[in-house]
């Protein structure tokens, strides 16, 4: 893993988080950072997308689910892969 961890925490600018938008909405909900800087939750609440070195990744493959409403039952395994 090359890990640089000299490398200044990037913070994403209000602007450009005004340009994303949920992939998980028909919507396209707009998407707030958390208070660690490390996520991107959806309007929506249903999603959290992970930042990666000051980049959002917004798949939804990528995403955690904060709010398994719609798809209980599909999530019963998959954890426990956090680094
Ligand atoms: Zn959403």
């Amino acid at each position: 893993m090359a890990t640089e961890g000299t490398a200044p925490q990037q913070k994403l600018d209000e602007w450009f988080l005004k340009l994303l938008a949920c992939p998980g909405c028909d919507e396209r909900r707009a998407l707030t950072l958390n208070a660690e800087g490390t996520g991107l939750k959806c309007a929506c609440g249903k999603y959290l997308f992970p930042v990666t070195d000051g980049i959002p990744v917004l798949l939804l493959d990528n995403a955690e689910i904060l709010d398994a409403d719609k798809t209980a039952g599909e999530l019963s395994c998959g954890e426990g892969d956090k680094k």
